[in-house]
Order: structure tokens, then sequence, then C-alpha cells
């Protein structure tokens, strides 16, 4: 196995986030950490990290990692928790067959981990009930691709973004998901204005900043507009004839459905003026290199797939698609979920992008593993799967490298499912998640900086991640844990593995079989790697049918994956989202990401600046649904669907359009009371797809209304027990907002609970007895070791010079006040995370010194010169000023 590098040397790997797959050096310190920075030499990226990345030497170190095996909650030594694992799934199919188990797994893994783990299942348990959080993901864009190109082919290159001279973006907020595409982007639209950019987004979001031209589309009417376009297409004579005569079937199919689509039903289906569709169509129309870059907003839907190949027709009617600057293009969520998709990790696909559904498929997949059980068909998609876990029906579980406790949909019932299982794994690289606490067995896998092998990005290219740290404690790689619960089922020779080298060969040579069933991906020039050609492997795009001949964009000239060579148009029907809004739940709400932090944060809230954008779970709403509901800023508002119940923080803002509200997704019960947004969200999903519906559940707000507020720092972990609480990382403290339903009879007591101190520390308080105002700090060495501030309303404490003086170590007394730094101004939330930079200076300084650019701001104060993923946050301030400085 690859060796961690010795102290000092940079090593080159990928970054463990999004599928924008950057690479990264990452040179160890010899202590276990490492100094961080963009590859220049990576082609994803050319040097450039985003927050997220820039930070990752802050998430490396080893608190609250699981470093042992743990059985029932107690250690245990490795032999024995294998063998339980092996002994347990044995039983449980040998008394109810193989259906019976299943595994869930993660866009997280590695492509070795992924392959192994799929290999054991439909190989050799016997059963396909493996899927993966790609389904929340990925899974329609999967399905969309194969019904158009019969095979899940991202056919261009990030090149295409920066060659368009139009790009769509698609449900997309591509400046916070995937921020060095979306610097890519903006850097090519600087150097070619002419440039156009049109995005399309119920929202206003921090993409919107780089935008010719904003569509905010009704939720889930995407089918709508570019069938729109589509008849567009043929009307203004764009249909290229030649391309499609050649290359696709289903156009008289499609264009007969897309012919329905007129401007006037159009306009009344997405919400847009006959003038914005307009346009869009013209944009689309008049500029032949045109990228249309989709995400999360087309995939996560009840109509998923039906976007996707709405998109997908529109490139095929034109032929513009696998050349330079044109074509459609998936971006993945996760770091790996291409290759996971690649080894067939979804229940409904085989290794290698074959089918398992295709008898030849199974025939070729089955002779090459020498496998003595395949199944005969598709397995369990995650929501189904810990549904029959609900039920009974799975009798032992192993979930790996994710947290679906929190990020499955109707997130409560799943918890219950996990549960409610007989037995269950859990494999994972942190001890305590709202997922490993409901495990039998925990088993410590190695994480970023410690493994080893290969994850492709969304343009298809293969990178290494390699290790520059030694593995923690007794932790194993997870295509270890799965090779020694394999042969410990009694397959050893299938898992005999010496390295992740090793796999890696095996996958590839696979590829070279599903190539020769028509397949697509093929990587079979890589089967023969040594060791050391594996581990000093390049980023390398597929194919790679020889070695050295790699990648490149794809149907340019047809030849897609079908039986006869020709891709698919499709008749296309709108949809609305599968539950319609009543005076019950009259609001839908979306959900998404932040710019800073990742999934369920079990790493990026290791981070202080990564924390700093955005502290506590949070609504977006828009003003005059706030006013109806009587939902002041900043205030508490308590979130509902049929499933859950959440309270967040009320962001009133009109980039959330009426009727419609936003919350993050990332928050669990471990970082917050009630913040646990997939709870809400309930289990529709794509027909074809599985894909969860994750963005127009209806729900009903109120105002909640807590006795009191406060805010809280402390130097060790708080206890917060209140009904509201959030709490985030700062460099030297917890930073904790509290609520509380009810006044405590004794404020000093209850703070000493809160942040865990006995009655021998120092406290130092003023106390409105009349009111639900108290002010304590707790004093140690002279040195202030946690403080309170409570109010009847939301507490105005300037929050960073606080947190800044409280790590400075201020005296207690002037941070009773809340303003330790007297008339210092206020930063007002993080912008520029790198620099600290907040929205008050920006705008202070915008306003002071007529600064009119992103470059002038980043002169003058720093923000946005670092990694750069604030800079359209920044620019969409200077929006704000744009006719206050137009008018001087
Ligand atoms: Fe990592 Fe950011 Fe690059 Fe995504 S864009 S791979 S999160 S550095």
């Amino acid at each position: 196995m690859t060796a961690p590098a010795p102290p000092g040397c940079p090593v080159a790997t990928a970054c463990p986030y999004c599928g924008v797959g950057c690479g990264v050096l990452a040179t160890p310190d010899g202590f276990g950490g490492a100094a961080i920075k963009g590859d220049p030499d990576h082609p994803a990226n050319f040097g450039r990290l985003c927050s997220k990345g820039s930070a990752l030497g802050e998430t490396i170190d080893l608190e609250g990692r699981l470093l042992e095996p743990r059985i029932n909650g107690a250690p245990a030594p490795w032999d024995d928790a294998i063998s339980l694992v092996a002994d347990r799934f044995r039983a449980a199919i040998a008394e109810h067959g193989p259906d019976s188990v299943a595994f869930y797994v993660s866009g997280q893994l590695l492509t070795e981990d992924y392959y192994a783990a799929n290999k054991l299942m439909k190989g050799f348990i016997g059963t396909a009930n493996i899927d993966t959080n790609s389904r929340l993901c990925m899974a329609s864009t999967v399905v969309g691709h194969k019904r158009a190109f019969g095979a899940d082919t991202v056919p261009g290159t990030y090149e295409d973004l920066e060659e368009a001279d139009c790009v769509v973006l698609v449900g997309s907020n591509l400046a916070w998901c995937h921020p060095v595409l979306f610097q890519r982007l903006a850097a090519a639209k600087t150097a070619r204005p002419g440039m156009k950019v049109v995005n399309i987004d119920p929202r206003r979001t921090a993409t919107s900043a780089l935008a010719d031209l904003s569509l905010r589309l009704a939720p889930g009417s995407d089918v709508a507009l570019f069938n729109y376009l589509l008849n567009q297409i043929e009307a203004e004579g764009a249909v290229d004839a030649s391309f499609v005569e050649a290359h696709v079937t289903g156009f008289p199919e499609a264009m007969a459905e897309a012919r329905r689509a007129t401007l006037k039903r159009t306009a009344e289906i997405t919400g847009l003026s006959p003038v914005e569709i307009e346009a869009f169509a013209q944009l689309w129309l008049r500029r032949e290199r045109v990228v249309t870059v989709f995400s999360q907003g087309v995939n996560q839907s009840s109509a998923g797939v039906d976007k996707v190949n709405a998109i997908l027709n529109c490139h095929l009617a034109t032929g513009r698609i696998g050349r330079p600057g044109m074509g459609p293009f998936s971006v993945t969520g996760q770091p790996n979920a291409m290759g996971g998709r690649e080894v067939g990790g979804l229940a409904t696909t085989l290794a290698c992008h074959l089918d398992l559904t295709v008898p030849e498929h199974r025939e070729g997949v089955r002779t090459f593993w020498n496998a003595p059980a395949m199944p005969q068909g598709n397995g369990l998609k995650a929501v189904d799967l810990f549904r029959a876990s609900a039920d009974g029906r799975i009798k032992a579980l192993w979930i790996m490298s994710t947290n679906p406790a929190v990020s499955l949909p109707e997130a409560d019932d799943v918890a219950a499912a996990i549960a409610a299982c007989p037995f269950v794994v859990v494999s994972d690289i942190i001890a305590d998640t709202d997922t490993t606490r409901l495990a039998d067995v925990l088993l410590p896998a190695t994480g970023w900086g410690e493994k080893s092998g290969t994850v492709t990005n969304s343009e298809r290219r293969i990178s290494r991640q390699r290790p520059f740290l030694p593995a923690p404690g007794q932790a194993r790689p997870d295509w270890r844990i799965i090779a020694d619960v394999g042969a410990a089922m009694g397959w050893p020779e299938a898992f005999a593995w010496e390295s992740e080298a090793a796999v890696f060969r095996e996958h590839a040579a696979l590829s070279g079989v599903a190539s020769s069933l028509g397949g697509d991906f093929d990587i079979s020039g890589l089967k023969h790697l040594g060791d050391a050609e594996y581990d000093a492997l390049d980023p390398v795009q597929w194919p790679v049918p020889h070695h050295g001949e790699p990648g490149g964009r794809l149907f340019g000239e047809g030849g897609f994956a079908t039986p006869d060579g020709r891709a698919r148009m499709l008749p296309l029907v709108h949809r609305a989202p599968a539950t319609p809004l009543s005076p019950e739940w009259p609001f839908r709400l979306n959900t998404g990401r932040v710019r800073d932090h990742w999934h369920t944060m079990t790493r990026t809230a290791k981070s202080a600046r990564l924390s700093a954008h955005m502290a506590e779970p949070y609504l977006e709403i828009h003003p005059d649904d706030a006013a109806a509901a009587g939902i002041e800023p900043a205030t508490l508002v308590s979130v509902e669907s049929p499933f859950a119940t959440a309270v967040l923080r009320a962001i009133v803002t009109d980039r959330t359009p009426r009727g419609s509200v936003f919350a993050p997704m990332h928050w669990t019960a471990i970082t917050a009371a009630r913040g646990r947004i997939d709870a809400l969200v309930g289990a529709e999903t794509d027909p074809l797809s599985g894909q969860p519906e994750s963005k127009a559940q209806p729900v009903r707000l109120s105002p909640f209304r807590p006795a009191w507020y406060g805010f809280a720092l402390s130097r060790r972990a708080p206890l917060p027990t209140t009904a509201y609480w959030a709490e985030a990382r700062g460099p030297a403290h917890w930073r904790v907002e509290l609520a509380g339903t009810a006044q405590p009879a004794d404020w000093v007591a209850f703070a000493r609970t809160l942040f865990d101190l006995p009655g021998t520390v120092e406290a130092v308080s003023v106390i409105d007895s009349a009111r639900p105002v108290a002010r304590i700090a707790f004093v140690v060495d002279g040195r202030t070791e946690a403080l309170l501030l409570t109010s009847d309303a939301p507490v105005e404490a300037a929050r960073a010079p606080l947190a800044e003086a409280f790590d400075a170590g201020a005296e207690a007394r002037p941070m009773l006040s809340g303003r330790p730094a007297g008339n210092r101004p206020d930063p007002g939330p993080i912008v520029c995370s790198c620099h600290g930079i907040g929205a008050n200076t920006i705008a202070a300084a915008i306003a002071a010194e007529g600064l009119s650019t992103v470059e002038a701001i980043g002169a003058a104060l720093g923000a946005g010169t670092a990694c750069g993923s604030c800079r359209p946050e920044i620019a969409t301030l200077l929006q704000a000023f744009q006719p206050e400085i137009a008018a001087e």
C-alpha cells in the first residue's frame, strides 16, 4: 500500500469535498497537521482552491475520530469485530436469504472502496441491496443519461464552460457548491465579455451576480421551459438535421410534444414573463457554443429524470454536444459520485456502467468475478432500503462513510428504521454522529490524508487521493475492511488484494470486459499499471482504452452507447412537484448547501473560519411572507411539515421568492437542537430514478416565540439543552446561539450547567430580575472562561469583536456589555472567511471610498484576494450599491 509522505514533502492529492475534484498539494508538518495549497498542475483547478479546500488543514486533527472498533459501544479487537459482522450477515442470509441484508454507502468512498463493496454485495452475497447517498444527488442524471445516451456519460470537459459563448446554469448555485469551476467560468467571462451567462433558479443566489439573464422560474417548471426552447429550436431553423438524421432517434415524437409548448402556456407554468422566456430562447439560439450546466435543482425532483432529458433533447436536436464549448454538463455534488457510478454503486446499476437487468452484462461480470451468486435484478433504492429496514425485511445493515439519520428525507423515520434493524454496522472516521449512535458495531476507517486510492470528478477525470498522514489508531482503509469481511464470510480468494493498486487493476480490467459488451466506460489501458505507476498516476480523463491515449469529449460524432449507436430524444410533459401546496401547507421548502460547510459538517465544523460564514441553521423568507406571518428578521421561526418541525433563524430577504422558503441541510442533532432539515422533507421520489424531491416540500411557518434569547461563548464544549440552540467553533472558543421557552429561576446556576463549570468558578453577573436579561461571565485565573448574554429579543451583541476579545483573554466586565471594544464597528456577517472580513466592513468601504469593483475592494480590504470563494457575494454587495454609485 502507498506509504504516507515524510514531513516537509508535498503530496499531490485531491480535495475530498465537491465534484469539481480539485488537485491539492498537502505538505505534512510531522505533527499530524499539513500545509494545504492548490495544485498548479491539476487540470481541474490549476492551483485554485475554494474556502473549503483551503481550510482542509484545519479539519484533519484527531478530535472526535473513531480510532478503534467498537462492539455495543465497547472497544473490541479487529478480529472480533470482523468475525461478528461476517457471522451476523451470514446468519441473516442463511435464515432469510440474501435480500435480507443491505449496504448503504457513499460518494465519499474512494473508487477502490466502492468497487470492493459492490463486488462483495452483488457478486458474492448475491443481492443488489447496495445503494449510495449518490441516490440523493445524481440518480436522476444517471437515468437521464442512460435514456438518452445509452450510458451514464458526461460528454464534455471543464474547458467547454470556458470556451462557450453562452453558459446556462440550471438548478445550480455553482458559486457556492462548485466554487472553483465557477471561478473558471467567471475568469473566462472576464476575458471574453461577449460570453453570456444565464442563471435558471427560483432563488437569487451568489451565482446570479455573474448572470446576464436570471430566470427565477417556478419550482419544478424546468421541463416546460426547455420544451419551449425545443419548440423554438425547430421554429427558428436551428435543428442540426444532419446530426439528427445520423445520430438521433425519437426526434418526431419529442417535437410533437414540444410543439404544444406555446409561449403563453410556458409563461403560465414557469411564472416567467414572455419577454424573459424569449430572451432566453434568443440567447440559446443565436450562439452555437452553448453549455447547459445542471445540478441538484434539476436532479432532486419527482420529475428529475424528465428535466435532465428536456435539457439533453435541446442539445441533441442542435447537435451541440461533444464539441468545443458545447454540450449538456451535469456537475456532481460529491468528490467521488462519478467513481461510484463507474463501479455500479447504485442498487440499479452494475459495475462499469453495465446493467443488472441485462443477462449478457450479468454473465460478463459474473464470469470475470467468478461470482457464485449474482442477483437477477435491481435492488432497493435508498428510500425503499430504509423502509425495508423499518418494516423488518432488512436484518443486517452496513452503512459506510455517510450519515443517513440526518441526510435522507423523513430523517426521523430513517433514524427509527436504523434503530429497528437487528444488526447495524457503521464504518466511519467520526465516533459520534447521528448515525453512529445507532450502530451495534463501529469500524474505524481511514480518512482524507490517510487513505489511498482514486476519485473521478464531474468531467470524468480520475485523480489519485494520496496519503500524507499515517493511519491513526487502528483505522483501516474501507476497501481493506470490506475485503476482510468478504474473506471471513468464506471468499478469501476473491478478496485477496494486497493493495489498493490491485483493486484498481481489477476494476480497470473489468472495464475492458464491459467495453466488449458495448459499455462506454473503459479504462482497460490502465489495467497493467504497476504499483509505482499507480502511485504516480497523473489525473487522467476516461475513456482510457490504451495507456497514454486518454479521454476528451464524447459523442461529437455520435457513437452513443445504445444498441443502434443513436441517442434518444424523448417526448416530455411538464409535471408539477408531487405534493401540491394547500391552505394548510402553503410554502415550498427548498433545501441546499451553504458556501463553507460540507454535508453534515463532521469535518467542516472543525474549522473556525468555515464556521464563521454561517454559524447557525437559518430560513430565508421573502419580506412579504415574513410580514404576513409576523416573522421579524433575526427572530426564530418554526418550520413544520407533516413529518417534523424545525426551529431556524429567520433571514428576511427577497433572494427567495414569495411562497417559497430556503433552508440549508447541514445541521445535525450534534450541532443544533432542531435544525435537521431533511427530517421535514417527505420521501417523494422520481418514479424512474428513485431520487427524493428535496426542494419542494410543502411546509407552514409560524413565529417561534421563546421567553428569552441568548448568546454564549465558552472555552470548553457547552452542554445546551434549551428549546433552541446551535453551536459553532471559533479559533479558541465555542459559540452558541440559544433560546428558551421558560426563564430559569437561577440564571447563574443555569449558566454553570450550560458551561459544565463547578460552583467553585467565580461568576461575574448583572441580572435584571424583572426581565429575562442576564449577563454572566465566569472567570478562571483572571481570564474569562465563559460568557452568557440573554435578552427578551435577539441578543444585540457584536459577535465577531466579542469572540475576538474573548479569545484574546479580555477582562470579564467589559464583555458583559456585549461590546468589549467600545465603539469599534461591528464587521457584520462574515463574507471573506480567509481574512475574516464582514459585510458591514465591505459596505462601509464601498460607501466611504466609492469602490465599484470586486478588485478595488480586494485592494482596499484584502477581501476576496485569497481563495476567491466570496467574490460573488462581494459582487452582490456592490450591486446593492450600484444606483448610489451611478448617481454620484
Ligand atoms: Fe474542493 Fe472547493 Fe475544489 Fe470543490 S471547488 S473540489 S470543495 S477546493
